[in-house]
């Protein structure tokens, strides 16, 4: 056997490759730079201040002085951050920093910057100089990106850890910073930052704030706007909760008594669900405005929020975006207060790691939708259309059979946030939100099955999330703490129960959370409301569930379904749909189109696309009709989807 198997290998290296020598020739490489090292939990000596001049917002431009005391002489290394907590990558905005000059005793120090750190520079601290001073500017800030601050003519975004350097080596939560703003006259502005203090000054006010850790200034970002308004959503309590609002017309402001209460029952639901407030007082920031777009970013003490301007003075048509404030809010809970262990850094240039994203975003998803529900900012329909969208999107995604929900998780580092993604079904993109909102659903429903109604994940979101009120000091978790915080609820195989739904090839997404709620996912030939709604906002149409794709901007393909009829016929995602059957398209002629093919003895859908710069007919052999999903009951089984979604008394 032995000599056989030898023989038979030496043949096969023989006649195929040469063997690799034990050595061979490669060029020499420079070695690494040192690590920037990580940071210390050592207080950093000292307080440095930051002062930020806004007051150029027709250039959009932010110019800062940064003052830094320094112990002594010697090597030291200033960091912008690059891992900003709730972006989950490597998103500091490195490329708009311009204009760097820094000295000390009135003399310019030469700065380098690091070549593998590029949000790193390195400076000699020269004898006698008790401080440092940056100069620096942000230029052109971009909107729509969420690392990036905006700027309007009516608004502006501040994100403090995109304008100013602190010392590598210190842990954030150890700088001490007092920040300072200078707005365009007439501006209000609206953050978490304590201490506010206004000096009158000619071409703009100047407002400090009392110092604060890096840690807080860089998760306290400030809005300013030329309209404002601020309303109160609990009245009376002990901690405070406003939400401030900027628009680029005063008539954007106004929301109405009916809206302002869901706005406040979502701070009552909320704090009766975590049983805890892991803030002194909370803001959202929410601007309605085109320019700046859709944004959600989470802080402890505050949120971002953007969406477009209709907000308050068209209710009906912007219900699509009515959970971003639940979502945002739930995040200062699950996500800020109680943070996977390895996103949790002691400094933004250490990298972080997301691979418990569809805790962090995947339950704040669920709990979002649900808060929307139980506090009346959006409907039980609206919430159960939602969830019909959601199943129908993942349960037929042919990703899953590459890439795990699990894998999905590294998806912001991975694929920019931004990044094209006109295979989104085979791509998988973000899917921990959408599909870890259904596996929470899958377990919240187990529980209240397995116990008679008695418990549900609420009781998880209050154990786990509901722990040291009033502490704003990160509390880190691990998945066996997930685990361990389940099985106090309902002993259950968790471990297994999570792991297969995050690490499995499907097929189908987790729906069993509808089911065991006593609903079913259904297609019929009409979009629901919230599917319509979805389509008017974001500006696309929906062709997924029947000839499998979606048209956006410009008659764009934004999407084709891997595997689909659309997708078989050879249409590539971001062709142009220029006709259908010889008729100019439009979605309506789209829709007919598929309608009739449905007929007996119809014929293929005739599609005439541009793509790459040519004009080609394809055929399209799909006779199934137009198809939309929505949830539908199942008789004579328990509504638990009513039970979750109805409000805490
Ligand atoms: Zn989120």
């Amino acid at each position: 056997m032995k000599s056989l198997l030898s023989g038979l290998a030496l043949i096969g290296a023989s006649l195929c490759a040469p063997l690799l020598p034990a050595t061979f020739a490669q060029p020499v490489g420079a070695p690494l730079p040192p690590a920037i090292p990580a940071g210390r939990a050592v207080p950093y000596p000292g307080l440095l201040t930051l002062q930020v001049d806004a007051t150029d917002v027709a250039r959009h431009i932010y110019r800062v002085r940064e003052t830094i005391p320094v112990a002594g002489p010697g090597p030291m290394t200033l960091s912008l951050p690059k891992w900003i907590p709730g972006e989950h990558a490597p998103t500091g905005p490195i490329n708009l920093l311009a204009g760097l000059v820094i000295s000390a005793n009135g003399q310019r120090l030469a700065w380098v910057r690091d070549t593998v750190e590029m949000t790193a520079f390195h400076i000699v601290v020269p004898p006698g100089a008790e401080q440092i001073e940056l100069e620096l500017a942000q230029t052109a800030p971009g909107s729509g990106s969420f690392s990036g601050t905006a700027v309007t003519p009516e608004m502006l975004v501040l994100k403090w850890g995109g304008v100013s350097l602190v010392p590598a080596g210190y842990a954030v939560s150890g700088i001490r910073i007092q920040p300072s703003v200078r707005l365009p006259a007439g501006w209000r502005f609206a953050s978490a930052l304590d201490g506010a203090a206004t000096t009158p000054q000619a071409g703009g006010d100047v407002t400090r704030f009392a110092p604060t850790t890096y840690e807080t200034l860089v998760d306290s970002p400030l809005y300013a706007g030329s309209h404002m308004r601020r309303y109160d959503l609990a009245p009376g309590a002990p901690v405070p909760v406003h939400l401030n609002v900027f628009a680029d017309d005063e008539a954007h402001l106004a929301a109405t008594p009916a809206q302002l209460d869901a706005h406040r029952r979502l701070v009552q639901q909320a704090t009766r669900l975590f049983g805890s407030q892991h803030y002194d007082h909370y803001d959202f920031l929410l601007t309605l405005d085109d320019e700046i777009g859709g944004v959600g970013i989470e802080h402890h003490r505050s949120s971002e929020n953007g969406t477009g301007p209709r907000y308050f003075t068209d209710w009906d048509a912007t219900a699509p975006d009515r959970d971003l404030l639940p979502h945002e809010y739930t995040h200062s809970w699950n996500g800020k207060f109680r943070r996977p262990a390895d996103l949790w850094t002691p400094d933004y240039t250490t990298p972080m790691r997301d691979s418990l994203l569809w805790v962090y975003e995947g339950q704040t998803q669920f709990w979002g939708q649900v808060l929307a529900a139980r506090s009346g900012l959006l409907t039980r329909q609206q919430v159960l259309d939602s969830i019909a969208l959601m199943a129908a999107r993942l349960d037929p995604e042919p990703g899953r059979r590459w890439r795990s929900l699990q894998d999905t998780t590294n998806g912001e580092i991975v694929n920019a946030r931004n990044a094209a993604r006109g295979y989104r079904s085979w791509t998988r993109g973000l899917d921990y939100y959408d599909e870890g909102a259904l596996i929470w659903l899958d377990a919240d429903t187990l529980i209240r099955q397995q116990t008679g109604g008695k418990k549900s994940l609420d009781d998880f979101a209050r154990a786990f999330f509901g722990i040291d009120d009033g502490s704003f000091v990160p509390v880190t978790y691990t998945f066996g703490d997930v685990v361990a915080a389940l099985n106090a609820v309902l002993p259950h195989d968790w471990a297994g129960f999570l792991r297969r739904r995050l690490d499995g090839h499907g097929p189908g997404a987790p729906l069993d959370g509808i089911a065991r709620g006593g609903w079913r996912l259904v297609y019929t030939d009409q979009p629901s409301a919230m599917a319509k709604a979805q389509e008017a906002l974001y500006k696309y149409t929906d062709f997924n569930y029947s000839i499998g794709l979606a048209v956006g901007k410009d008659d764009r393909l934004s999407d084709v379904r891997w595997d689909g009829p659309a997708f078989a016929a050879g249409l590539p995602a971001g062709a142009t749909l220029v006709a259908v059957n010889g008729v100019p398209y439009a979605a309506d002629v789209l829709q007919q189109a598929i309608r009739d093919a449905a007929a007996p003895g119809a014929g293929a859908i005739a599609l005439l696309v541009k793509a790459d710069n040519r004009y080609r007919t394809v055929s399209v052999d799909y006779h199934g009709g137009l198809r939309y999903p929505h949830l539908e009951r199942v008789p004579g089984t328990p509504d638990l989807l009513d039970a979750v979604l109805t409000p805490r008394p």
